[in-house]
């Protein structure tokens, strides 16, 4: 059956002002979502409370890679995507300044499972989690709340300091109460906000591991696939070391934006303030994609900004990509600064994320509240997890910074099957990746 993910979500009797739960979740993104049901899967009363209102806009390049699918499979979410139009990703296009480019093709047997990576709108994506979220959470006694705003995270000082609960401004303010609370409100959750900023004096933001980026729809691109093919990454002048995208989402739909870490957009003199004129000068200008824009029209007001916290590791730091957890509290995806530094992807990583804090949490063993010891043994885990794969990304990342290593690089791939199918390998196992950025591995490939 068919779901139809324009209409409105029924989510039900907003709770009563101090009813207690056992996990809160902020943020009903693919995180949250993921978060409320996996912790309504394992029998906990749950309140998942949403700042918008179904269906709502994600600013995003819309690529759904293989590790979300996995969390998306076993969600029951899956099917539900099936039944809607999306994209089936088969392979990824790679350009390089110089206007040579490699097309990388996915793992055969993840493409005839259906399980190498879609893309379709987030607005279609998200719908469908929230959706299903919804009713594992009712299913199991708990509330769910869109249009409905985390005001304040409540905390207590005494035996020591720890997070208790939320303060929410829907058609009425209400103060609830959870022995946790999981932040996956996005970059600006005020859970992590509060864990990191407030109640630990750490620095949340930082323009060296953050990236801007900026979206836009368009129909009647030429030379896109129709429900199945590649997606494209240009690493074009301007836009290094981040990427210029073009991603079919559906039919006649594509997704194009650009991202660029922010230390290096302010480096960039006159891109800083604006990544859409940049891509307008792509579009209408760039000799290799000007004719492929030609008759094609951009979807009106589609045009946003937003900004994606990388988990690349900081220079110094005790807690890698940076604090993510305290007693009472634990944070997931975006609010974890959790994107892969190369790919930009951010879903999978926000899934994992909240399928392992789940895992953490005994509401009876933490019925007095979700102690210390275990937010430092989610942020460990969480490091052995995704410490060497964002860490490898960080590298790959500099790399592409190095033009004239790109080209070279890019254009050896284009001839060689051999240097082909090991990146195949790399897009399919993170342990394959490590080589991408081995001097020796480079120089094999490259120079001789
Ligand atoms: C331009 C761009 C392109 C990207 N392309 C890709 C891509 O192709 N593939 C990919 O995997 N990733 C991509 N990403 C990254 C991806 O979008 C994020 O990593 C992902 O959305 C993280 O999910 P999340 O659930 O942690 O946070 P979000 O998706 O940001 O969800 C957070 C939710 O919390 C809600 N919220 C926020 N504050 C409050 C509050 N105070 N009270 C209640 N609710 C609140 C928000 O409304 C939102 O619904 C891209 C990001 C950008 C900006």
């Amino acid at each position: 059956m068919t779901v139809d993910w324009t209409v409105p979500i029924d989510t039900g009797a907003p709770p009563k002002d101090g009813e207690v739960f056992d996990v809160i979740v902020v943020g009903g993104g693919p995180g949250g979502s993921a978060a409320a049901s996996y912790s309504a899967m394992n029998g906990n009363k749950v309140l998942l409370i949403e700042k918008d209102v179904w269906p709502r806009d994600k600013i995003c390049g819309d690529a759904v890679g293989g590790k979300s699918l996995r969390h998306v499979k076993e969600l029951g979410v899956k099917e539900m995507i099936e039944s809607t139009p999306h994209f089936r990703v088969t392979g990824m296009l790679f350009s390089s300044s110089n206007g040579q480019n490699v097309t990388i093709a996915l793992p055969k047997e993840d493409v005839e499972r259906k399980e190498a990576g879609y893309a379709l709108p987030r607005k279609q994506f998200d719908y469908m989690m929230f959706k299903r979220a919804t009713e594992l959470v009712i299913e199991n006694g708990g509330k769910v709340v869109q249009g409905t705003k985390v005001i304040d995270v409540l905390h207590k000082s005494e035996p020591n300091p720890h997070i208790t609960g939320v303060m929410i401004e829907g058609e009425v303010v209400s103060s609830h109460s959870a022995p946790l609370v999981i932040g996956a409100g996005g970059w600006k959750c005020p859970v992590a906000k509060k864990v990191v900023e407030e109640l630990n004096g750490e620095v949340l933001t930082d323009d060296d591991h953050y990236c801007g980026a900026y979206r836009e729809y368009w129909t009647g691109v030429k030379d896109v696939g129709d429900d199945e093919g590649s997606i494209e990454l240009h690493f074009v002048d301007d836009v290094i070391p981040g990427y210029w995208w073009i991603f079919p989402v559906q039919k006649g739909l594509v997704n194009v934006g650009i991202g660029m870490v922010l230390s290096e957009q302010q480096k960039q003199t006159g891109v800083k303030k604006s990544l859409r004129k940049l891509q307008q000068k792509l579009i209408h200008e760039h000799p290799l994609f000007k004719d492929r824009f030609a008759d094609a029209t951009m979807v009106k007001g589609s045009g946003r900004g937003w900004q994606l916290p990388f988990g690349s590791p900081r220079k110094g730091a005790k807690l890698q990509p940076r604090r993510t957890a305290m007693a009472g509290a634990m944070c997931i995806g975006d609010s974890a600064s959790l994107v892969d530094p190369f790919s930009g992807e951010g879903v999978g990583n926000a899934l994992l994320s909240a399928k392992l804090a789940v895992s953490l949490f005994d509401s009876d063993k933490h019925a007095d509240g979700f102690p210390e010891e275990m937010a430092n043994e989610y942020m460990n885990k969480l490091w052995e997890k995704l410490g060497p794969e964002l860490s490898n990304s960080f590298k790959i990342q500099k790399i592409v910074k190095r033009k004239r290593l790109m080209n070279m690089f890019v254009k050896k791939a284009a001839k060689r099957p051999a240097l082909q199918d090991a990146l195949t390998d790399a897009l399919a196992s993170k342990e394959a990746q490590k080589k991408l950025h081995s001097p020796l591995w480079l120089f094999r490939n490259i120079i001789l």
